[in-house]
């Protein structure tokens, strides 16, 4: 399925001081000088500012950083209406399963409730407009979780197990429901779990990385789970493309055809942080590995199939998961005081999610 490119020239990226969304500005700002950004984003514990560093020195002509929030109707009418917005890429979420299982509310209210915000907020200012895109990011974590075989296609129900991939799910049926009752011109896309740079270290790779310097226990709840990770830059990549010829009303799902369960995600780290910073003489950062109970409704396997986006669009992950482990494992330790910056007063590194 082909369709006429869309050429975004002022950008509303929501989310944009988090882990994707700073990645994501910084990823277009580099490779498009026709496009200007407006960053929204509320700055909850997942933002930081620090996060987008020499982003305003270097692009300070295309950029504008808004702290606002998308549940903030008359906010959010009104950067449509001063900044022309021609292009939504929405990443604004609560993104912690974990942090799900303690305060589903949260969750409901921002994922939920602010997307329709957003939607109607392109709705009125775009009226009949087809020279405008509304990209809505979403997660693998809404088809629930496979057994060993088989992959999630853009075509599988949806089965969420918790209170973050719900709303996740709500969310992409309210985008969907816009562009078939409105005729809102969305693209949605289904991504597997991202690392690499820039991720709050509450999520497992660089919650491990950090424990694993500090030589503190690496506790985990269920070393089987299988993830299909995909570096942050491959993904921003898919989105871009999404964005530009993805067709109006369809999704397209995006992983990176790399499973690996997540004991050996955390043995992989174990052996880079002992490559980078060897321990005394006989000791490996293995040792500290513990199990504890496991999370509630922690689906066992996630995997995508991304031949759409591959055939469709062209896409391809450039990154493999051994040189893309290495870069991040590497990128951390060498920026350990954004990790204390970002961590500061709000997450000590212990574990969350297990209220039932
Ligand atoms: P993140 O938690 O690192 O960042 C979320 C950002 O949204 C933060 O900067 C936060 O301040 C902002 N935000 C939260 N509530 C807001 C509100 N009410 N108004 C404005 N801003 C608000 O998340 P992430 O990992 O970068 O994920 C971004 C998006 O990608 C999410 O929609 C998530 O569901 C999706 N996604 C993430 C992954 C992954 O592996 N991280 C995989 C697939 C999809």
């Amino acid at each position: 399925m082909s369709s006429p490119s869309h050429q975004p020239q002022s950008m509303l990226v929501t989310g944009g001081a988090g882990f994707i969304g700073s990645n994501f500005v910084r990823h277009v700002l580099a490779t498009d000088d026709a496009v200007r950004v407006i960053n929204l984003d509320a700055l909850t514990y997942a933002g930081h500012l620090a996060s987008l560093e020499g982003v305003l020195d270097e692009h300070g002509d295309r950029y504008v950083f808004v702290q606002s929030d998308i549940r903030d109707a008359d906010a959010v009418r009104a950067l449509f209406a001063d900044h022309d917005v021609d292009t939504v890429v929405h990443l604004a979420a609560e993104s912690h399963v974990d942090r799900s299982i303690d305060a589903p509310l949260d969750f409901i209210d921002t994922n939920v409730r602010g997307t329709a915000i957003l939607l109607e907020a392109a709705r009125s200012a775009w009226r009949d407009r087809t020279d405008v895109r509304f990209h809505h990011v979403s997660t693998d974590e809404v088809f629930g979780s496979l057994d060993d075989d088989g992959l999630f296609q853009e075509s599988t129900p949806y089965d969420p197990s918790s209170p973050y991939s719900a709303t996740k799910a709500a969310a992409d049926h309210l985008v969907r429901a816009w562009h078939r009752t409105y005729e809102l011109p969305v693209t949605l896309s289904n991504c597997s779990n991202n690392y690499g740079p820039y991720q709050f270290p509450e999520k497992l790779i660089p919650l491990m990385i950090g424990n694993a310097v500090a030589g503190k226990e690496l506790v985990y709840g269920a070393g089987a789970n299988v993830r299909d990770w995909l570096h942050v830059e491959d993904h921003c990549r898919a989105l871009d493309l999404v964005v530009r010829n993805g067709a109006p009303g369809r999704t397209y799902n995006i992983g990176g055809n790399n499973e690996q369960t997540n004991l050996d995600v955390v043995h992989a780290i174990c052996d880079l942080v002992d490559e980078s910073l060897p321990g005394p003489a006989g000791t490996s950062r293995r040792d500290l590995i513990r199990f504890v109970t496991d999370r509630p409704g922690h689906d066992l396997r996630y995997a995508i199939d991304a031949d759409r986006i591959r055939s469709e669009l062209g896409w391809q992950p450039a990154f493999d998961f051994e040189n893309g482990l290495r870069a991040t494992v590497s990128w951390y330790l060498d920026n350990a005081t954004w990790c204390e910056n970002v961590m500061q007063d709000t997450y000590d590194g212990g574990r969350l999610g297990l209220t039932t």
